[in-house]
C-alpha cells in the first residue's frame, strides 16, 4: 500500500474548515494506505503559548480526530514530538537546503511580517516539514491547495538528499489535493480561521451553529428574497456541497437562481443536513471524554507504529551520511 503522512496543527477542537479541508478525506482515504496522522505541536512553538495550553489542545486535537472517524486500528494518529527523529531529520536537512529556497517561502514572508521578533523556527518551518513527510518516506501528502508550495520544498529537499547521499532513497513525495479544498468562512472574506473568528466548531450544538449560519454571508447581490441568487459566488453553497446529498446541492441550485427559497430557507437545509453529520462525531467525543486512558492509549500506539518507521528511515540515513 503506498504511504501518507500528513499533519495537522494542535489548535484545539477542529472547526468544519480543517474537517472539510483535510479530516473528512483522512477518514475516507486511511483504509487505501498505509497512513500516519500527526499532530505538529513541534510546529506550534515558533509563536510565543503557553505549555499548558499547548498540552490541553493537543489532547482536544487528538480526540476530535479520533471522533471524526480515524480508526487507530487502521492507521497511526500521533502527537510529533513523541518521535524524536523529526527533529534529528530535520537538522540533517538544514544541511542540504539553501537559505534563499526558504526565504521565498510566501508563508515564512507573510509570518515574518507579521511578528515583531522573527524566530529562526519560522524561517526553519518547512526544513521540518520536509522532515515530517519523508521521515515515514511518505508517497503521497494528502494538501490543501495554499501547501503545495511547501510540499514543494520537500521534494527539492529529497532531491538534494539524494543527489548527495543515495539515489531515490526518499520519494519525491506527491500533493493529494483534498476534493473541498478551500472553505472560507463565515464571512466569505477569507478562509475560514480560528484566529479570524469566522469558525464554526464541529463539536457546537446545533442552537450555537445556527446562531452562526443565520447571519453568515451568502451572494452579495441577493437584497431581497425576490432577487434570483448565484450560487456559484455563495459560501453557503460550498457547504452544501460538503454536506448535503447531490439531489439536495441540484434543488439548492435550481431555487436560488429561481429566487424560490430565501437565503434563510437555505440555510435550515444545511443546517439539518450538518447537524445530522457532525452528531455522532460530538456523541463518540463525548464517549471518548469518558475514557481518558483509551485516548492515550491510541496516540501510545500510534507513536510506536510511527517509531518504528522513523527508526528504520534514520538508520538508513546514518548509514549513508557516514555516522560511526
Ligand atoms: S439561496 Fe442559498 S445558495 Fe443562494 S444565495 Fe442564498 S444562501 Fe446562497
Amino acid at each position: 500500500m503506498p504511504r501518507i503522512f500528513s499533519g495537522i496543527q494542535p489548535s484545539g477542537e477542529l472547526h468544519i474548515g480543517n474537517y472539510l479541508g483535510a479530516v473528512k478525506n483522512w477518514v475516507q482515504i486511511q483504509s487505501l494506505h498505509e497512513s500516519f496522522f500527526c499532530i505538529v505541536d513541534l510546529h506550534a512553538i515558533t509563536v510565543p503559548y503557553e505549555p499548558a495550553v499547548l498540552r490541553e489542545r493537543t489532547q482536544a486535537m487528538a480526540l476530535t480526530l479520533f471522533a471524526a472517524g480515524l480508526d487507530p486500528a487502521r492507521t497511526s494518529v500521533f502527537v510529533q514530538s513523541a518521535v524524536r527523529e523529526h527533529t534529528e531529520l530535520q537538522w540533517i536537512f538544514n544541511s542540504v537546503t539553501p537559505l534563499g529556497e526558504l526565504e521565498r517561502q510566501t508563508q515564512f514572508k507573510e509570518k515574518a511580517a507579521r511578528q515583531e521578533q522573527v524566530m529562526a523556527g519560522i524561517l526553519n518551518y518547512p526544513v521540518l516539514q520536509a522532515a515530517d513527510i519523508l521521515l515515514y518516506r511518505a508517497d503521497v501528502v494528502p494538501v490543501g491547495e495554499d501547501q503545495v508550495q511547501h510540499l514543494e520544498l520537500s521534494r527539492v529537499v529529497a532531491r538534494n538528499w539524494n543527489a548527495r547521499f543515495g539515489a531515490n532513497f526518499f520519494p519525491e513525495p506527491k500533493p493529494l489535493l483534498t476534493p473541498t479544498r478551500r472553505i472560507m468562512g463565515l464571512d466569505g472574506q477569507a478562509k475560514m480561521s480560528k484566529s479570524l473568528g469566522n469558525t464554526i466548531g464541529l463539536m457546537e450544538t446545533p442552537e450555537q451553529t445556527w446562531a452562526k449560519l443565520r447571519p453568515a454571508v451568502t451572494d452579495p447581490a441577493r437584497v431581497k428574497k425576490t432577487d434570483p441568487g448565484n450560487p456559484d459566488v455563495c459560501n453557503i453553497f460550498q457547504l452544501h456541497k460538503a454536506f448535503s446529498p447531490e439531489a439536495t446541492v441540484a434543488e439548492v441550485d435550481r431555487q436560488c437562481r429561481s429566487a424560490g427559497w430565501g437565503c434563510i430557507d437555505c440555510k435550515k437545509v444545511l443546517h439539518a443536513n450538518m447537524t445530522a453529520e457532525l452528531a455522532p462525531i460530538q456523541a463518540r467525543a463525548q464517549e471518548m471524554s469518558a475514557k481518558p486512558e483509551g485516548l492515550r492509549d491510541a496516540l501510545g500506539d500510534g507513536a510506536a507504529k510511527a517509531r518504528t518507521a522513523a527508526a528504520e528511515t534514520m538508520r538508513q540515513v546514518r548509514d549513508a551520511m557516514g555516522f560511526a
